[in-house]
């Protein structure tokens, strides 16, 4: 094991820590169901769902299965003029489970590239229809899109974006509806989601240069773990068809029942025009992502006129196994219950974490799906926290792992979002780590 990780030591560079006084990475040995096994014999659940992507457990014997069979049929094949069944068959259980109206399925490889090629598309979409003056995509405060350029771009300036800044397109950026944070100082309870005005006021400067409004709907992850009014995300729809813009759903998160249902898209019954997909598509197995637009814009690349044609492509495009695992997890979700579990999840998580409002740091508590939120505040009549980079979020994730809990706060954002095949008893026994561990916890001064 320590020989582990001074080879992992001297030849690694891991994301997001490189900092000289890390601690060192746990060294997982293997996995099944919400646990991580690591070489030195813990036994840590997975409170994060290995970054959000594992949703049926890890080791599951039925996707296990899928993939092995793959294996032995078609592992890989180029996706230029060819095709195979395991794309075919994904694509259309994808089309008939998304919201209407999405009807071409685009493969790439995780969920930075479903963004890019979304913006891409949608660029290329206003060129291809002669209206090139369509340029500036319109996206929201607090938005993480991911770590490419285009997705940079579109993401809240932030640690993760500012030494890249002079290489970023620039985008303009609406208000998002963070309500205990509420950017007019308004309260929920009394709004009328006047933030949305925003928005609109962005689309009406942009007029004719709109390309589209980007969105993560209901819950803005990376940027603060943000939970909308569903009334917000209508909004959005709405005012896309008002100034004849297209509406992008990044739904790379949130799809696949995080927020308890399939598709986040579906708690305002909106359909985008282009939404992309990745994380639990393959239920965590495979690296794999799906731009899926409506047939109008698909359409507007349909020309012998090669101008017009979508050069985009990665070696790994729709690979086989990654289809196959999918069609699987789809599956699960049929036989299995699986937005039933999530929603007994969200009662439990409200029920959890609700008595912890009246802890000094817990600034608000909030649940959606499977996903529970408390966000930490220095002084909870000022609100004030650190934000990403605060010591807070490391040593608060430390405390945990101590007690064999794999969670890992976004800076003063401390979040649990496990596998949905999570346990009862499993569930509360987190919930008591995060009570026990938050109790006796103080901001330190
Ligand atoms: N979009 C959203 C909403 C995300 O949460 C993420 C990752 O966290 C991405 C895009 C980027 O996905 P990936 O890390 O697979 O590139």
């Amino acid at each position: 094991m320590a020989d582990l990780i001074s080879r992992d030591r001297a030849c690694l560079w891991h994301p997001y820590t490189q900092m000289k006084t890390a601690p060192p990475p746990l060294a997982i040995a293997r996995a099944e169901g919400v646990y991580l096994y690591t070489e030195d014999g813990r036994r840590i659940l997975d409170g994060i769902s290995s970054w959000w992507v594992n949703i049926h457990g890890h080791s599951h014997p039925i996707l296990n299965q899928a993939i092995a069979e793959q294996a032995c049929e078609l592992e890989h094949v180029l996706f230029a003029n060819c095709t195979h069944r395991p794309a075919v068959d994904l694509a259309e259980k994808l089309i008939a489970l998304l919201p209407p109206g999405l009807t071409r399925v685009f493969y790439s490889d995780n969920g930075s590239t479903a963004v890019e090629v979304a913006l891409k598309m949608a660029y290329q979409y206003w060129r291809n229809r002669g209206e090139s003056k369509r340029r500036t995509f319109i996206t929201l405060h607090h938005a993480y899109h991911g770590d490419t350029v285009g997705a940079m771009s579109a993401s809240e300036d932030s640690s993760f974006t500012r030494p890249f800044e002079p290489l970023l397109f620039k985008v303009a950026r609406a208000y998002a509806p963070y309500c205990y944070r509420c950017p007019l100082g308004l309260e929920r309870e009394s709004c009328e989601i006047d933030c949305l005005n925003d928005l609109e006021r962005l689309l009406k400067e942009e007029g004719d240069n709109a390309a589209a409004v980007l969105i993560e709907p209901m819950l803005q992850g990376a940027g603060g773990m943000v939970i909308w009014p569903s009334e917000f995300l209508a909004g959005v729809r709405r005012l896309c068809n008002r100034y004849g813009t297209l509406m992008i759903a990044d739904e790379v998160l949130t799809g696949f029942g995080r927020t308890g249902l399939m598709f986040a898209c579906e708690h305002a019954r909106v359909s985008p025009d282009i939404i992309c997909l990745s994380k639990a598509l393959t239920a965590g197995y495979m690296p794999m992502g799906a731009t899926v637009a409506s047939e109008r814009i698909y359409e507007a690349f349909l020309s012998d006129d090669r101008t017009k044609t979508f050069f985009h492509g990665h070696s790994y495009t729709a690979n086989p196994l990654g289809c196959a695992v999918a069609l699987a997890s789809l599956e699960l979700f049929r036989t299995h219950g699986v937005l039933d579990r999530i929603r007994r999840l969200e009662r439990q998580l409200k029920d959890g974490l609700e008595p912890l409002r009246e802890h000094p740091h817990v600034g608000n508590v909030r649940v959606i799906g499977g996903v529970g939120i408390l966000e930490l505040v220095s002084d909870k009549a000022t609100r004030e926290a650190g934000g990403y980079l605060d010591r807070i979020g490391p040593e608060l994730g430390a405390k945990f792992l101590e007690r064999n809990l794999l969670l890992r706060p976004l800076g003063n954002v401390l979040y649990f979002m496990p596998p949905y095949v999570i346990k009862d008893e499993e569930v509360f026994r987190v919930l008591n780590e995060i009570r026990s561990v938050l109790e006796p916890w103080r901001w330190p001064v």
